[in-house]
């Protein structure tokens, strides 16, 4: 029979490694808490109609890359590729955006049917904040200093630049498109084959081709930059501002653009070189027409989404994993004899005595001999050891697995104080 294997692109997470994006999540939830954000959480499928209708047709996304499918009563379904639309759907459909402000965060897989490599899979894991009801520019430095905060946290602050553009009033950019697409039309057939077909599809996004033919040709087109209205440059300025009083260093990037249609005037991406062609770990901007093109009420809005997988990548390419993630065992109990119901008595009185303790207890019988072993293999750096003597006496035997001890036999009570003894910060919690 053929094995069964995951889809491809799609990842098991294995026990060894849960551990990393344990801390990885909890460093970004507690910034989050810190700046009073919510968290919100949404279904993984919607209707197409609303990836659709907010990503943009002639999109790499909607083109190419959503898995989508048939419902059994015929409704087209597809697995959110990112999380921003759902989440305004979710908003609106609860009245959330209704004459008041909302600073939003959310955690999850993604999809997307994109060719596997590092960095880039088909099912990966976004963490997503929004924020509504704010025009900014404020809230568009604090959403850069909320990130700037978190690459700080992780120890990864030095391996990113801050990379920042405004796509301006959503005239400035169709004024702008046809400046653009005049000054590439004279060079098409110099253009790689995806830039032709986006100069009548989506031109704006053959300002971000990696093909260098293509980028030498763009380094004569008319900049972006230099087209904003006016409200768009001054909310530039004002940001630029704020980010350098704040001390968040960055680079302005007159070619970034992003690849969904719904941004506008703050558009940014935390990039490293340390992760080869997939180096962006964390891109967003302003949104302001996307709630009402949905639907609702004109709202401006502005949030980014976090690639987790490419920020592991970094903290693990550049050693800023802290030790001692892969928590294991810390006391093994072994449980020799006719001992069972009295091991499981005591291994529970010592979870409730110290909550903070990691006690594995030995299940399945076995001789003394075997049940060492796996003591040893566990990682624990004690073992407790219940034998027929032990349970007839109310006792424990302790042996300390990693140094040269002597073995203590104590009461349940002594057991508890030498384990405290042991690890001082048990008592902390
Ligand atoms: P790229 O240009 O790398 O395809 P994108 O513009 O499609 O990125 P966004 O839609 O802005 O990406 O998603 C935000 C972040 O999510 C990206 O910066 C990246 O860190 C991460 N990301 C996007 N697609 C993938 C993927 N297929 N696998 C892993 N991470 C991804
Ligand atoms: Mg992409």
């Amino acid at each position: 029979m053929k094995k069964l294997q995951a889809i491809r692109g799609m990842n098991d997470l294995l026990p060894d490694e849960s551990g990393q994006w344990q801390y990885l999540e909890n460093t970004l939830k507690s910034i989050l808490q810190q700046y009073s954000y919510r968290e919100i959480r949404f279904p993984i499928v919607e209707s197409t109609e609303l990836f659709k209708r907010s990503i943009g047709e002639v999109t790499d996304i909607v083109e190419k890359e959503m898995y989508t499918f048939d419902d059994r009563n015929g409704d087209s379904l597809t697995l959110r590729p990112e999380g921003t639309a759902s989440c305004v759907r979710a908003c609106e459909q609860h009245g959330l955006l209704y004459n008041q402000t909302q600073r939003l965060w959310y955690m999850g897989p993604m999809f997307r049917h994109e060719r596997p490599q590092k960095g880039r899979y088909r099912q990966f894991h976004q963490l997503g904040v929004e924020v509504f009801g704010m025009t900014g520019p404020d809230i568009d430095a604090e959403v850069l200093l909320l990130s700037a905060r978190m690459l700080r946290a992780l120890g990864v602050a030095d391996q990113v630049t801050l990379q920042l553009n405004s796509l301006g009033s959503s005239e400035a950019r169709a004024a702008y498109k046809t400046a653009l697409v005049d000054y590439l039309s004279q060079y098409r057939e110099q253009l790689d084959e995806d830039s032709q077909r986006r100069l009548t599809s989506n031109p704006l996004r053959i300002l971000d081709s990696k093909n260098p033919d293509t980028q030498k040709i763009l380094d004569g087109a008319p900049v972006l930059l230099e087209h904003l209205d006016e409200a768009s440059a001054a909310h530039f300025e004002h940001l630029k501002a704020m980010l350098t009083e704040a001390g968040v260093p960055f680079e302005v990037n007159p070619r970034l653009v992003r690849g969904l249609d719904y941004y506008g005037k703050t558009a940014f991406e935390w990039v490293t070189d340390a992760l080869g062609a997939q180096g962006t770990v964390c891109a967003g901007g302003r949104y302001d027409g996307l709630v009402e093109q949905l639907g609702g009420k004109p709202t401006p809005a502005i949030g980014f989404g976090i690639g987790l997988e490419r920020l592991l990548l970094l903290l693990q390419a550049t050693g800023q994993l802290p030790e001692g993630l892969d928590r294991r065992t810390q006391v093994y109990l072994v449980a020799v004899g006719e001992v069972q119901s009295s091991a499981m008595r005591s291994a529970e009185r010592l979870r409730d005595a110290l909550p903070g303790l990691q006690l594995l207890a030995h299940c399945g019988g076995g001789s003394f001999k075997s049940q060492m072993k796996k003591a040893d293999k566990s990682g624990a750096d004690i073992a407790l050891i219940l034998g027929e003597d032990e349970a007839r006496n109310g006792q424990l035997s302790l042996k300390y697995l990693r140094e040269d001890r002597p073995q203590e036999t104590l009461s349940l009570d002594q057991t508890i104080e030498q384990l405290r003894a042991y690890w001082p910060a048990l008592s902390n919690l």
